[in-house]
């Protein structure tokens, strides 16, 4: 009775380890596949730019290397307000008058696709990437 216990448990063991490095091998795979899915996001994916527009027509492009704060002032009397400020390569709407407050509560954005909209003022701000990636080194 023993002996027959003795020596079926390792068989089972062993059939265990098996499937269980089968599982570290796939889990490994997926963790190289989704880190370099990350390398490809962050470095990649990274924008340098953003463009407001203000309905549909372009108000300014700002880099996001500089940290700036625009006021975008719409409305017929320009009485509406939207702040947007870019602060460590992210920009976000520091404050707006709009009523639904919104584009003021969207994340800080900084990749290159991404936008904030405010519907009520009509303002979007874009996040783009230059194009050229080999732009000459300016040496001062
Ligand atoms: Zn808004």
């Amino acid at each position: 009775m023993m002996n027959q216990e003795i020596k079926t448990t390792p068989t089972v063991k062993n059939g265990g380890r098996l499937f269980r490095n089968d599982v570290i091998f796939i889990v490994a795979l997926l963790l190289v596949v989704s880190a370099l899915g990350l390398c490809f996001y962050f470095f990649r994916g990274e924008g340098d730019k953003v463009v407001v527009t203000v309905d549909g027509k372009e108000f300014g492009t700002y880099s996001l290397a500089e940290d700036v704060k625009v006021e975008i002032r719409t409305g017929a009397q320009n009485e509406e307000v939207n702040v947007l400020v870019i602060r460590d390569g992210l920009a976000y709407m520091e404050t707006a008058t709009c009523p639904d407050g919104i584009c003021a509560d969207h994340k800080p954005i900084s990749r290159e696709g991404e936008s904030i909209v405010c519907l009520p003022h009509k303002v979007v701000i874009t996040v783009y990437a230059t194009e050229e990636e080999d732009a000459p080194d300016i040496v001062v």
